[in-house]
């Protein structure tokens, strides 16, 4: 009797841990899984921008090639951008040391751009922080001596000074800072998502895709300001049109559909759910049954002996 009573207590307690186990795999996994995955879609990393749920503050770092160092009313242009849409505590930059040029090297591939932000960046994302790396070369980019600026993996952005320098020398009327003021702020909105990437928009552009096609505006995520600059005579927008800025209010609040990380905490969730019967099949066992009949039996026993 004592023994059968243990058995489902020993059921009862593997049956509660792994209930438990499972309830805060379900709730921790996925962010687990998300960050060392890498697995946040465009949108997610937009939002560690513009919302203070996870990060408070904010730290643009800049690094630059020597010669070429971010202007500081376009940093300034930045920062203002930023705090008109995020929710943020506190936005700040930093601007490193200054990187020595590469001798007769001129152009950039994307890996030797990301062998200068391991480097050179100080700063990384933790805590209640969340860092945006901004990095000013000089020379160009290797896959279109023309593109102003580039922007990847949700947190880094690249502006070829040298570029934009040779593009405003090219106009009568434009200053380096107006092209490179418009290049960054162009760069991040692409570091939100804008236009339709990861979700779909009615304003972009046919013929270059993932830009403003200016329907409702001059705008800041035109193709022009990046791609095809030379077309301006006037200054360069810095804005963004209403278009543009309704789908960041869409991006503000995007939830996130099933993704590989929810996938994966399934397959965790599972392996512990059978691991849990299995253990607790174990416990109340018809051998634990047995046992509890033999014990019977030899009392059955001796009570005839006794008897
Ligand atoms: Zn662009
Ligand atoms: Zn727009």
């Amino acid at each position: 009797m004592c023994s059968l009573e243990r058995n489902n207590i020993y059921a009862g307690i593997v049956t509660v841990f792994t209930v438990l186990l499972i309830v805060l795999s379900s709730i921790y996994l996925p962010a687990f899984f998300r960050e060392r995955g890498d697995f946040y879609t465009s949108f997610e990393y937009a939002q560690m921008y513009l919302r203070d749920d996870r990060y408070t503050e904010l730290i643009i770092e800049y690094n630059y090639v020597l010669g070429y160092p971010p202007s500081p009313g376009s940093k300034e242009s930045l920062i203002t951008t930023i705090e008109e849409l995020s929710d943020k505590d506190s936005v700040v930059d930093v601007v490193g040391d200054g990187i020595t040029p590469r001798l007769g090297i001129n152009e950039y591939h994307r890996h030797d751009i990301e062998d200068i932000f391991d480097s050179y960046s100080h700063y990384e994302r933790k805590g209640s922080t969340m860092v945006l790396n901004v990095l000013y070369l000089d020379g160009e980019w290797a896959e279109n001596p023309n593109v102003l600026g580039l922007s990847y993996g949700g947190e880094y952005m690249v502006l070829f000074k040298e570029t934009i320098h040779k593009v405003s020398l090219t106009s009568s009327n434009l200053g380096v800072e107006d092209v490179e003021t418009s290049v960054l702020i162009h760069e991040f909105g692409h570091i939100l998502g804008l236009v339709g990437i990861g979700y779909e928009s009615n304003h972009e552009d046919d013929e270059y895709e993932h830009h403003c096609d200016e329907s409702a505006g001059r705008c800041v995520m035109s193709a022009s300001v990046e791609i095809k600059m030379g077309g301006y005579s006037e200054e360069p927008p810095t804005e963004f049109c209403e278009l543009c800025l309704e789908d960041i209010e869409r991006i503000r609040f995007m939830e996130d559909d099933w993704g590989v990380e929810e996938h994966l905490t399934i397959l965790v969730v599972g392996g512990q759910a059978a691991i849990g019967a299995v253990w607790v099949a174990v416990c109340i066992s018809p051998k634990g049954k047995e046992e509890y009949d033999l014990y019977q039996d030899y009392y059955d026993d001796i009570d005839k002996k006794t008897y």
